[in-house]
């Protein structure tokens, strides 16, 4: 938690005293109540100077790495020419991804106001030379003979100028980056160091009141300076805040974690001051999952289910013997259940129950809820259902019809729980089951109206020390990529885990 109040705070506060004005943020779609408001951003774009830096990839790769934190809430310029102080308006901060022709005077004066009057700016690598400089290009950067100084503010804005003739840097590289202020918002509680993948740029002249975040050593080896170069710094510009950072010269250089990391801290900082602690899924362990299979097919598909997901490491079994194993317990969290055999052997079976017992989550999908006819206490206290392959125990047998089209839709009791959260209906040309049995005290999350399907599809289990979700959806490599589906399958392991919902999904 933050000691002083932030300015999104104090809007907050004043909304609550009634003193709102248009300042007073509305909550963007999709943000859950009392989740704080998300940070407004704004992509400044159009133009770099291509064939060396790429507008169009960089800014879309981080826009993603910003919304996929659900903090930000981002929009694109790509012709900024035409933007006046009131197209600003709506943002806190800018981020600046561009290196083409002026945009002339009420757009650059724009932008200062922008920034003078409180709000942020983020800017990195390619924008740290060109025409906003004055500098013409004839296939290196140059002063004009007219002596054209560029955008008065421009170099106050970055913090640094760079002269034409000391622009550059050596080989692109592998090399550490070293917080050198390891108490800002932006780099505190982070490791002392990360690694860049980059050009490392040299010969950068960072103008008065300029505040260093970060250094890298600039080796003589690599076509360096045989120094430490700033790598990243902030610079008051009125009452706003600018980061500007060399890094960022292409997709494989974004794509280093600990440049997301301050990427994605810079921009809140500019924004409000403050940054979020370091994110949920950098400080916890990943849930380590085991996938069981076996005994019946299935769409390659599926494995994309455990794809994509930072707070999800997991291990595949092909066979019973492989999946139950002594201690499971030790190295997973979560099973999920994707087998379909009759039978379950002595040991297995035993290994599974003290697994199941020391309050570990199973997630078990479609075809499971067949699995081990003959152990009543795996889908009385486990599943919470069966579906019977023969008439048994006096139930009759249960039907199965494959390619069905069919909604699934969470429940009205279920509203609110964590597996569902963020679920409307799905529909889903899948498998439908009829017949089966449903235990006692299983809580319903979702449920359809088809009169081929049982009316529950996802429900909880009823062992009391662990946590169970079976997921009868599952059938057809369409459900398994589909966006709900996906996010309904990730949260039930997380709920399994005993993880809470969140951003990382
Ligand atoms: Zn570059
Ligand atoms: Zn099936």
């Amino acid at each position: 938690m933050q000691r002083n109040p932030t300015r999104r705070q104090l809007f907050a506060g004043a909304a609550l005293l009634g003193a709102a004005s248009r300042t007073v943020r509305t909550q963007p779609a999709g943000t859950a109540a009392g989740a704080p408001p998300r940070v407004r951003v704004v992509f400044l774009t159009g133009a770099s100077d291509l064939p060396y830096h790429h507008w169009r990839e960089s800014t879309a790769f981080l826009r993603d790495v910003l919304e996929h934190t659900g903090r930000f809430d981002v929009k694109v310029i790509e012709e900024v020419r035409g933007i006046t102080p009131a197209t600003l308006e709506a943002f806190e901060v800018a981020v600046l991804n561009y290196n083409g022709p002026r945009w002339g005077a009420p757009a650059e004066a724009a932008i200062e106001s922008f920034v003078r009057g409180g709000k942020g700016l983020v800017s990195f690598h390619g924008v740290t030379y060109g025409a906003f400089y004055g500098m013409v290009s004839n296939g290196g950067w140059k002063a004009p003979a007219n002596g054209d100084p560029g955008w008065a503010a421009y170099g106050d804005l970055i913090g640094a100028t760079w002269d034409p003739p000391k622009i550059g840097h050596g080989a692109r590289h592998v090399f550490e980056v070293k917080w050198v202020d390891r108490d800002h918002p932006i780099s505190r509680g982070l490791a002392e160091s990360f690694q860049a993948n980059d050009e490392l740029y040299h010969r950068l002249d960072l103008k008065p009141g300029t505040h260093v975040l970060a250094t890298a050593f600039s080796a003589l080896e690599t076509g360096g300076t045989g120094r430490d170069e700033p790598i990243m710094w902030t610079s008051a510009f009125g009452a706003g805040r600018t980061l500007h950072t060399t890094l960022g010269h292409d997709l494989s250089a974004l794509q280093q974690a600990g440049f997301q990391t301050a990427f994605e801290r810079g921009v809140e900082w500019a924004a409000t001051g403050s940054a979020a602690e370091p994110s949920r899924a950098a400080a916890e362990r990943p849930m380590r999952v085991l996938v069981a299979t076996g005994g019946h097919p299935y769409p390659t598909a599926f494995y994309t289910l455990f794809e994509g997901h930072e707070d999800l490491a997991w291990e595949h079994a092909t066979t019973q013997r492989e999946a139950y194993q002594e201690r499971m317990a030790e190295r997973f969290d979560v099973l999920v259940l994707h087998d379909m055999y009759n039978e379950i052997g002595e040991a297995e079976r035993t290994n599974l129950r003290a697994f199941i017992e020391a309050g570990k989550g199973v997630v078990s999908i479609h075809h499971a809820i067949v699995d081990y006819t003959a152990w009543p206490w795996f889908h009385e206290q486990v599943i919470g259902g069966k579906y019977y392959e023969k008439a048994l125990e006096g139930h009759p047998a249960s039907a199965y019809k494959e390619g069905v089209e069919f909604v699934a839709r969470p429940t009205k009791a279920g509203a609110g729980h964590p597996v569902t959260s963020g679920i409307g209906p799905i529909p889903v040309h899948d498998e439908v089951y009829r017949g089966m049995w449903h235990a006692p005290g299983s809580q319903p999350l979702m449920e359809t109206d088809h009169p081929l399907n049982d009316r529950p599809v996802v429900y909880t289990g009823v062992h009391p020390q662990a946590r169970s979700v079976y997921i009868q959806m599952g059938h057809s490599a369409s459900t398994h990529r589909h966006p709900a589906y996906r996010k309904l399958v990730h949260n039930a392991i997380r709920w399994c885990a005993g993880r809470p919902q969140g951003a990382t999904a």
